[in-house]
């Protein structure tokens, strides 16, 4: 069974964000970027695969500029055997990526494809959810356990106060919650078996998708700048202050 894993180039987690003094969005100017961290758990859960014998193939896919190529070989260095680079400097927005990966699933026919749930960079939480619509695929969304079975999926799911256990029939789109594992550090020489492996670049339009973006930001802005904190004397004030200033009490 082939497994593939969209895995998108975000801005680092470690980063603190700053907006664009027009408001036009993020400013990206010497920002470090890295694998979105839900993506980095999707390879890690699609390599495990691998190595329990139940996936033969490991494809990575990213869609973005060329430097996308630097996360598509991350995803080598944690253990995919093959990267698809689908190229264009557009703004890729989820229906866009989603079409984009509904090409390659009926090109590469994956038993399974593993995404993120969101990415960190637009919190949208869409791009999975519209794959599987598009190509008319079951969908197992925030999974914190996977079992591959005979055909089908067995996939665990963080709900509010509980699990939910599902099935799916496979070929199925699962997405990644935190829990689902702890991806593995990249090693030196993983790194450098990495550079061997294939990497093909595609580009949109050979896919036959259009990317002009659908949606348009107005705005972005920063939240509200925190105000200091006082001292109070005692706790007859702060009930006070909870009460009649901070009206929260
Ligand atoms: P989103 O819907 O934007 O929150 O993204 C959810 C997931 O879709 C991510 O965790 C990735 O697995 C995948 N994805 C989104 N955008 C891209 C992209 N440009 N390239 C590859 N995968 C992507």
């Amino acid at each position: 069974m082939k497994v593939l894993v969209p895995v998108k180039r975000v801005v680092d987690y470690n980063v603190k964000v700053r907006v664009k003094s027009d408001g036009s969005g993020a400013d990206l100017a010497g920002v470090k970027m890295s694998m979105n961290p839900f993506d980095e758990i999707a390879v890690e859960e699609a390599v495990r695969l691998k190595e329990k014998g139940v996936a033969t193939e490991v494809v990575a896919v990213s869609c973005g500029v060329g430097a996308c190529q630097e996360t598509l070989r991350t995803a080598l260095a944690l253990g995919a055997d093959r990267a698809i680079l689908v190229e264009t400097d557009a703004e890729l927005q989820p229906l866009t990526v989603a079409k984009i990966l509904k090409a390659l699933v009926e090109k590469e026919a994956p038993g399974l494809v593993i995404l993120g749930k969101q990415a960190i960079d637009d919190d949208c939480n869409q791009t999975g959810q519209m794959l599987a619509a598009l190509a008319d695929l079951p969908q197992a969304t925030f999974a914190s356990k996977v079992e591959v079975l005979e055909g089908k999926a067995k996939v665990t799911r963080e709900v509010d106060g509980g699990l939910e256990t599902v099935e799916v029939l496979l070929p199925a789109v699962v997405t990644t919650d935190l829990r689902l594992n702890e991806p593995r550090y990249v090693t030196l020489p993983n790194i450098m078996k990495a550079k061997k492996k294939p990497m093909e670049t595609v580009k949109p339009a050979d896919l036959g998708v259009d990317v002009t973006p659908r949606i348009k930001t107005l705005k972005v802005s920063e939240p509200p700048k925190r105000g200091a904190g006082v001292k109070v004397p005692d706790v007859a004030t702060l009930v006070d202050k909870l009460k009649n200033e901070a009206k929260v009490i």
